[in-house]
């Protein structure tokens, strides 16, 4: 006899979202990309209830196909409320790469879990994460990049403080860039610069160096690769700006080595990549007490953004959430978890909060 919360099915929804950034289409992996992609994924019991998660889309049908030929088939049948039981997942596929898609898709399934379980339970996830700090969670706008053209740069600063952002991220290179963007935001704004690995060593520290003047309150990926952590301590010691990492990062072992290395100031998991919800949790409890901050990457609007919400909500620490700062075809909870005066604001609804609206399941950003 099934219990009610056994899994019944998993499925994964390609989701599309257009997006204007008020620029050229930016290139992602070598692509222009017109839309931002995610992977949502559905995982329904045998009660008839859904739980909403959110994978990493670096190709959509390289997910659908591990969804179906790897994770539903290990997860079906399984108790939604077992302990542990995306981890389990995680360590029965684990030689099939401890960071990829595999990773990816098993952290959509932890947040569509953390969903469920929260639903089941009925209160709200950050209840289940201790309960929350604050359930007003500020965001910074995380602009996308404009390849140094200073006039799109300063336009869209304005625009994002018009918006009302308290602070802003920029995906730029150049010192003309953030000048601009200092210019436009005025002085005490937190400014954070985005180079996604730009720069070796030598010229990270040289450029970093050059803006200091203008007040960065951190540098992200300032090199390359990302795991080059001896190179990301020698910027902030050459410079004395704050540094940040995380996103590539593949597993919790690694981010947590990050945090007790003290590697970064700011260590940025994301959670549609490095484990879902439940190694946000990990890595903020982790950061608690100590001079790292937990501040989760989030270029996302499913419910990993939902997830990230929640994990904010109950840390210690109050910090922003990322924004990517764009017009989007389809605003997911624009009703449900509304953004006003800066900030998303969660209610205490059940679960993650929010269900992925009927219009955008039914209408062309769905596949
Ligand atoms: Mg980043």
């Amino acid at each position: 006899m099934p219990m009610s919360s056994t899994i019944a099915s998993v499925s994964a929804l390609q989701v599309r979202l257009p997006f204007d950034h008020g620029g050229p289409a930016p290139l992602f992996a070598g692509k222009r990309r017109t839309t931002l992609d995610s992977v949502w994924v559905r995982v329904e019991l045998e009660n008839g209830m859904v739980g909403w998660g959110e994978s990493y889309g670096a190709d959509l049908d390289a997910m659908t196909s591990i969804f179906r030929n790897r994770v539903a088939a290990l997860a079906v049948g399984r108790d939604a409320q077992e302990p542990g039981l995306a981890a389990a997942l995680d360590r029965t596929l684990h030689n099939m790469g401890r960071s990829g898609p595999v990773t990816h898709a098993l952290s959509g399934l932890d947040i569509a879990l953390w969903d469920l379980r929260g639903k089941l339970a009925g209160v709200p996830v950050y209840k289940l994460l201790g309960g929350a700090r604050r359930t007003r969670i500020p965001a910074y706008a995380s602009l996308l990049q404009y390849y140094g053209d200073t006039s799109l740069v300063a336009r869209n600063v304005a625009s994002a403080m018009a918006a009302g952002y308290g602070q802003v991220k920029l995906h730029e290179r150049t010192l003309d860039s953030v000048r601009a963007a200092r210019a436009a935001m005025g002085a005490g704004v937190p400014l954070m610069l985005d180079t996604n690995c730009a720069w070796d060593r030598q010229a990270a520290i040289a450029a970093v160096n050059e803006m200091r003047e203008f007040g960065l309150h951190w540098v992200e990926e300032p090199v390359w690769p990302p795991e080059d952590l001896a190179s990301l301590v020698a910027v902030r010691e050459a410079t004395g700006v704050a540094t940040a990492v995380g996103e590539n990062a593949s597993s919790l072992f690694e981010l947590m080595a990050l945090v007790r290395a003290r590697s970064a100031d700011y260590v940025q998991p994301s959670a549609i990549k490095s484990g879902g919800l439940s190694t946000l949790k990990a890595v903020a409890d982790a950061c608690a007490g100590t001079f790292v901050t937990h501040s989760p990457q989030s270029a996302f609007f499913g419910p990993g953004f939902l997830a990230t919400l929640h994990v904010l909500a109950a840390q210690e620490q109050e910090v922003a959430v990322e924004r990517l700062f764009c017009q989007l075809g389809h605003v997911p909870y624009a009703q449900s978890v509304p953004f006003e005066g800066g900030a998303f604001q969660l209610s205490d609804a059940p679960g993650l909060g929010a269900d992925p609206e009927p219009s955008l399941l039914s209408g062309p950003c769905v596949s």
